[in-house]
């Protein structure tokens, strides 16, 4: 580029600062890192869907309502009568719609920290102000700094994972309704990992006027085809769907997911399998000398490795073939942390192994 300080000029300075989303590579690793469900479909089963895909007119826009697969997702979910549901390209889309809603100059995103990174980033992309209140030390909502800071900060929106990534525990419920009682704006509790937590605020919704709830179905063996989806009142959720895309939930995600929602048991099969899994390796990583591991209602679990350092852990592992998560760059309390998924018996055991060696 001949004039490179265009950029500088026209790229908002907050953006320039912010580092892209980084993915790594999995290509030929165990891949542990992103919380996806290892499982896929029968055979038979996925012989079923090719034949509901191919009858999808790709030709056609998709419908852009999503009604038939919302009103399907609504049973599925549990969603109260008289509550709705906006759907989104993945719940990353849904943060970023309901960011983009209240972002006016100086508004404020209060989570709790060490959180889902894509709070701040969608702040800060939206032009909002970030608050993190940090997680008391056993990762507990810090009420009264929570509260105190709402107060002074008046935030649009507060998010909390529950449970949150990464730590993988479950806030207090008691916590969240106090802070859903006092807070000035909306409260979004996204329970993106309710599969294997099996808590939910949904029936909630028609208590608190502020409360969204929201959910995924990366975590249940579709990631790949991105939907997330927010329930709460219609009146929130006419607004908000003003700011959505026409047609971003496209057609083969419609159908798919439609098509999953009819076999519910599978999924519901596999979260229970992961859910027995992830008590087995939490035994087996507290087991191991030097550990660290925290309990967790996700599928997933923290844990630091004792005397070695993180960054040697993890790499140590990448060198045998496990991609876990290193959170430790991200420092404070996370500081020497790892986030391993749960996979296949098959893949925690080759994980425990590498694990074992790396120490
Ligand atoms: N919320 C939480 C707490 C998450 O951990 C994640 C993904 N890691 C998401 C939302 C985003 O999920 P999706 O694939 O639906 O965008």
């Amino acid at each position: 580029m001949k004039d490179k300080d265009i950029i500088a000029r026209l790229i908002r300075p907050e953006v320039r600062a912010l580092k892209a989303y980084h993915v790594p590579d999995a290509t030929g690793l165990v891949k542990l890192d992103a919380m996806e469900n290892p499982y896929s479909w029968p055979e038979a089963l996925k012989a079923e869907w090719l034949k509901v895909l191919h009858g999808v007119p790709i030709n056609r826009y998709p419908d852009p309502t999503a009604g038939a697969l919302r009103a399907r997702l609504k049973d599925a979910l549990g969603v109260p009568a008289g509550m709705e549901l906006l759907l989104g390209n993945g719940s990353d889309e849904l943060i970023q719609i309901i960011l983009m809603s209240v972002a006016r100059s100086g508004a404020v995103v209060l989570a709790p920290t060490p959180t889902f990174v894509m709070y701040e980033m969608i702040a800060t992309f939206t032009g909002m102000k970030f608050v993190g209140v940090p997680l008391t030390p056993d990762f507990a909502l810090d009420l009264p700094e929570m509260l105190a800071v709402m107060d002074e900060f008046r935030p649009a929106a507060v998010f909390f994972a529950y449970p949150n990534n990464p730590t993988g525990n479950l806030f207090k419920d008691s916590d969240i309704e106090a802070i859903v009682r006092e807070a000035p704006g909306l409260v979004i509790v996204d329970e993106a990992y309710q599969a294997f937590a099996q808590q939910s605020f949904m029936d909630r919704l028609g208590r608190y006027d502020n409360l969204l709830v929201m959910r995924t179905m990366s975590k249940q063996g579709l990631a790949g085809l991105r939907l997330g989806a927010l329930a709460g009142d219609p009146a929130w959720l006419a607004e908000l769907d003003k700011l959505r895309l026409p047609y971003n939930i496209n057609s083969l995600t419609q159908a798919s997911v439609a098509f999953a929602l009819q076999h519910r048991d599978v999924l519901d099969e596999q979260a229970a399998r992961l859910r027995a899994e992830r008590e087995r390796l939490f035994q087996a990583l507290s087991a191991i000398p030097g550990i660290q591991a925290w309990p967790s209602a996700a599928n997933f679990i923290l844990f630091r490795a004792g005397a070695r350092p993180a960054n040697e852990v993890f790499a140590a592992l990448r060198a045998e073939g496990v991609l876990i998560k290193n959170l430790s760059p991200a420092g404070g309390v996370l500081a020497d942390c790892l986030r391993v998924t749960i996979g296949t018996p098959a893949e925690n055991a080759l994980f425990l192994a590498a694990l074992k060696r790396a120490l």
